[in-house]
C-alpha cells in the first residue's frame, strides 16, 4: 500500500495510467544508463545508442499495450462492482483464472449473484401496484419501453371506471377497492399474455397492445366493456359498473406520450358521449 500511496500524485484518479507510467519509466532505464555511461566516459557509440533506442521504443509500445490489456479485466470488474453497488442488473461476469484477477472477478460474480434477487425484488416492488397487483404506471412504462423498442405497430387503451366516486360514496371505500381489484383482474384476463395492463392511477387503467391493429384492439376493448357492463356479479345493489375507454395507435416508445394524449382525448369524448363506451381517437 505504501508505494501505491506514495505514487498517488501521479494521475491521482487514474490507477491504470500510473501503472503505465511506471512501466514507461522502467523500460527507459537501460537507455538512460547507457547515455549516462557514455557521457561520463566520453566514449560515444552512436550505433549502440541507436540500437538501444530502437529496442526501447519497440518494448515501450509492446509493454504498454500488453499491460493495458492485462489491466482491462480489472477495469471491467470495477465497472461491474459499481453497477452492483448502484443496484443495477449486471450481466455475465467473465471468468478468470486461478490468479489475482480471477479471484477479483469471482468476488464480483458472487456479489452480483447475491444482489440480483434483491434487485429483482426491489424493481418488482417499485413497479407493482399494491392494491390490484397490476403494474403501476412506472412498471407499465418500463414494459412499454421494452415492447416498443424500435418501430412498431401497437395500440394504447386508456380505461376509466364510470362514476366511481359515487360507488365509493355509496358503498364505501373497501367496496371500491374490491371493485378495482375485480376490474383489474378482468382486464388482465381479457387480453393476450403479450399485452400489458397497468394501473395508470386511481380508477384508471392503461393497456398496451403491441403489434395490433386499431380495429383489433377496438374489438377486444368492446368485448371487455360489454362483459363488465353486463356482469350481474359486479352490480352492487343495482348499481351498474361500467367503464369508458379511449384508444389510439402507438408507433414507438417516443410516440407513447403523444398516443397517451390521443387516447385520453378519446376517453374524454367517450365520457361526454354518455360513458360505457369505447372511443377511437381521431388523431394519429
Ligand atoms: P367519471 O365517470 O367522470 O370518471 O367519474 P368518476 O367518479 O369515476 O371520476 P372522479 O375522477 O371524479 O373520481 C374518481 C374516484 O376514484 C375518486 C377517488 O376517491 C376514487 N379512487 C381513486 N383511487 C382509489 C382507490 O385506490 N380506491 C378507491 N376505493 N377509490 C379510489
Ligand atoms: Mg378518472
Ligand atoms: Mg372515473
Amino acid at each position: 500500500m505504501r508505494f501505491y500511496q506514495a505514487t498517488t500524485f501521479l494521475f491521482p484518479r487514474r490507477y491504470e495510467w500510473r501503472v503505465l507510467f511506471v512501466c514507461f519509466g522502467a523500460v527507459h532505464v537501460p537507455l538512460l544508463a547507457c547515455i549516462a555511461y557514455q557521457a561520463a566516459t566520453g566514449q560515444w557509440q552512436p550505433t549502440t545508442l541507436l540500437v538501444l533506442l530502437g529496442a526501447t521504443l519497440f518494448s515501450t509500445v509492446l509493454g504498454l499495450a500488453a499491460i493495458r490489456a492485462l489491466l482491462r479485466p480489472i477495469e471491467t470488474a470495477t465497472q461491474m462492482l459499481r453497477a452492483v453497488q448502484a443496484g443495477e442488473r449486471v450481466g455475465m461476469v467473465p471468468v478468470g483464472n486461478e490468479d489475482l484477477v480471477g479471484r477479483l472477478l469471482h468476488g464480483v460474480s458472487v456479489a452480483a449473484n447475491e444482489s440480483a434477487p434483491r434487485i429483482e425484488r426491489l424493481i418488482e416492488t417499485a413497479e407493482r401496484d399494491e392494491l390490484t397487483g397490476l403494474r403501476n404506471r412506472r412498471g407499465f412504462l418500463d414494459s412499454a419501453r421494452r415492447l416498443l423498442a424500435g418501430e412498431s405497430n401497437g395500440v394504447l387503451a386508456m380505461v376509466d371506471i364510470d362514476r366511481f366516486k359515487a360507488i365509493n360514496d355509496r358503498f364505501g371505500h373497501a367496496t371500491g377497492d374490491a371493485l378495482l381489484r375485480e376490474v383489474a383482474l378482468r382486464l388482465e384476463n381479457g387480453v393476450r399474455r403479450s399485452d400489458v395492463v397497468g394501473r395508470w392511477g386511481g380508477e384508471e387503467f392503461a393497456i398496451l397492445f403491441p403489434d395490433t391493429l386499431l380495429e383489433e384492439a377496438h374489438v377486444v376493448m368492446e368485448r371487455l366493456r360489454a362483459s363488465i357492463a353486463l356482469d350481474p356479479s359486479l352490480r352492487g345493489d343495482e348499481w351498474p359498473v361500467t367503464f369508458s375507454c379511449g384508444i389510439a395507435p402507438v408507433r414507438s416508445f417516443a410516440h407513447l406520450e403523444n398516443a397517451t394524449r390521443n387516447a385520453d382525448g378519446a376517453l374524454y369524448a367517450a365520457k361526454n358521449g354518455g360513458r360505457n363506451r369505447v372511443q377511437i381517437s381521431k388523431d394519429e
